[in-house]
């Protein structure tokens, strides 16, 4: 791409400002464009949790443990049962993805995107003077059961693994610790190497500091087409029919990158993971650092003068429907692991659609077919924890660089029907 080419980048949430910043800082001419407000999509309300070298949604054994959640509604994994054909594709490559060694690609590709990411974070925290309650005292695991603290012993074993540190808390370390816990919980384990934040100031701040590097972003600006001359993309076209023009099309919109990949023949398949967060006043004694409580899969992130609670994964289709029921279980959750929960001052409410790749890794890299258009989405429940480092690999490879990591897993090709798939990359789906 030459440099005084334009890149448009569609999609205003972490990934998209991310990759915004790395292209400003090195003199690009960008131009993102919003539908809504930057940051109004899954990047607002997250749990904050920046988490390195955590494992993929895809684990061997957990496709037959997915099936029995589908008919139970106050699993933390919900599925409400509908004849989608989309949906049952995507059952079947996250099925075939539940192996041992298709996890241990994604630990691997995971880990080294995870360590990029957050030497991106360090170097934007400290170049930008970003301040956004970025705490770099890891996150916890916390467990109610023995068998619960054994499941993350072994998970956390893994993490190590894949050299990431993990120290396990007995329950009285954790008392010692967190005074905020009930009296009944087990033990937890830290994970050190991970922080945790405010994600929507964070994201603010990063959009902020790409405009100071000559980023132009639009909001209210929702892209309905991509124009291709040629086997080339030369723009877009917005609702209202304007064409934007532009050298490179870099697609970073979330769950609705499916749509528009689809629209030039390209195909992501997804689901969208919705998750709620409820955020309460915070309590007198409260958590100091973000935790997950590990039977109920909901995390609890000090934020200010609140907690944040979150978490659930809702394969319900894209829509922004709240079940009240959910929310309840979040608090319910919360009254159960922690003191002082009883009555909880709620301050807002939300919910939000994580990206959902079948196979565990998220999409990075160039187009098959249509020339100008790279794809960064699909990060799922990890989209904060990994956007800096895919917006550095998005910067190099447009300015014609080597990426900085081994990408070849997370290539959009991967999903492509038409062509038969040699065995090599059956076994890396
Ligand atoms: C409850 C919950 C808790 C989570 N907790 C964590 C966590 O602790 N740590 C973590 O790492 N991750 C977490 N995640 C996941 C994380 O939030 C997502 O992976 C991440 O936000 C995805 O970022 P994104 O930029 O790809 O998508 P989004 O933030 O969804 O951004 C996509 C943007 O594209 C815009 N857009 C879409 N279509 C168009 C169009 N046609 N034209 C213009 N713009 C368009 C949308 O409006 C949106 O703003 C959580 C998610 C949820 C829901």
């Amino acid at each position: 791409m030459a440099k005084d080419q334009r890149t448009i980048i569609v999609g205003g949430g972490i990934v998209g400002v991310c990759a915004a910043y790395e292209l400003a800082r090195r003199g690009r001419d960008v131009l993102l464009l919003e539908q809504n407000a930057i940051g109004s999509g899954a990047s607002f309300g997250n749990a904050g949790i920046i988490a390195i070298g955590h494992p993929p949604l895809p684990r061997p054994g957990l496709a037959i443990k997915v099936l029995r959640w589908m008919i139970d509604g106050s699993s933390p994994l919900y599925i409400p049962p509908r004849f989608d054909p989309e949906m049952i594709r995507w059952f079947w490559i996250f099925h075939r993805s539940c192996t041992a060694e298709r996890f241990q690609l994604c630990m691997k590709v995971l880990a080294d995107l995870g360590r990029l990411s957050q030497d991106c974070f360090e170097r934007i925290l400290a170049d930008e003077s970003i301040d956004c309650e970025y705490h770099r005292d890891g996150w916890m695991e916390v467990f109610r059961t023995e068998a619960g603290f054994e499941t993350g012993r072994h998970e956390a074993g893994i993490v190590r693994n894949n050299g990431f540190e993990a120290t396990e808390l007995s329950r009285a370390e954790l008392l010692d610790r967190e005074p905020a816990f009930q009296d009944d919980v087990v033990g937890a384990v830290l994970y050190n190497d991970s922080a945790f934040t405010d994600p929507m100031r964070l994201l603010s701040e990063i959009a902020s500091a790409a405009q100071r590097h000559g980023a132009s972003m639009r909001e209210q600006c929702s892209v309905d087409e991509i124009v291709v001359r040629g086997n080339t993309c030369v723009g877009v076209r917005t609702v209202g029919g304007e064409f934007i023009g532009g050298g490179t099309l870099v697609l970073a919109a979330g769950i609705w990158s499916t749509k528009l990949a689809k629209l030039i023949g390209i195909d992501v398949p997804m689901q969208a993971g919705k998750g709620y967060h409820r955020n309460v006043r915070r309590p007198k004694v409260c958590l100091g650092v973000a935790s997950v409580f590990a039977e109920e899969h909901v995390a609890a992130t000090p934020m200010a003068d609140m907690l944040r609670l979150a978490g659930t994964v809702e394969f319900s289709g894209i829509n922004n429907k709240m079940v009240q029921r959910r929310l309840d279980m979040m608090s319910q959750s919360a009254r159960t692991y922690l003191r002082g929960m009883e009555q909880q001052e709620v301050i807002s409410e939300w919910c939000g659609l994580r990206p959902c790749t079948a196979d565990g890794l998220p999409v990075i890299g160039w187009a098959p077919n249509v020339g100008g258009v790279y794809i960064a989405t699909g990060h799922a429940r990890m989209g904060l924890s990994l956007a800096p480092g895919t917006g550095e690999i998005i910067a190099k490879q447009l300015c014609g660089e080597e990426a900085p990591m081994d990408i070849s897993s997370m290539c959009v090709a991967r999903f492509s029907r038409r062509k038969r798939k040699t065995r090599d990359q059956l076994v890396a789906m």
